[in-house]
């Protein structure tokens, strides 16, 4: 079976990029997808720097997913009202991984990966420290 990983960047990708690059290629060689998701600033100026930046880094990727800042047209409406606007925000993570069968993520944010736990928990979660 190939996998399909998502890859959040900083404090991830940035701890050690020549680790993620080389797991890109594997998993991309193998015929499975890399999408590296993130909550950077979703203008075209940061989406187009970050890209420079992946490719720096040697990242091979399939997708890049800067979700949308909060409150914007663009943002994914969240059905879980008891949380905060913050984890509503990077909810925004899940409803991406879970709608594009990911099935591993590398993430550095606390908050994202209890997240995950709660709303998605077959997707593995790889917490980098
Ligand atoms: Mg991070």
């Amino acid at each position: 079976m190939t996998l399909n990983i998502a890859l959040d960047i900083d404090g991830t990708i940035t701890s050690n990029p020549a680790f993620f690059a080389l797991l890109s290629h594997s998993v991309h060689g193998d015929g499975g997808k890399v999408f590296v998701v993130t909550s950077r600033s979703n203008t075209a100026a940061v989406e187009k720097e970050t890209r420079a930046e992946l490719t720096a880094y040697e990242i091979a990727f399939d997708a890049l997913y800067v979700i949308a800042d909060r409150g914007s047209e663009q943002q994914i409406p969240c059905p879980h009202d008891d949380l905060d606007w913050y984890q509503q925000y990077l909810w925004q993570k899940v409803k991406f991984c879970t709608d594009h069968d990911v099935h591993i993520i590398f993430e550095d944010d606390d908050k994202v990966v209890t997240l995950f736990q709660r709303f998605a928990p077959d997707i593995q979660v790889f917490h980098v420290r």
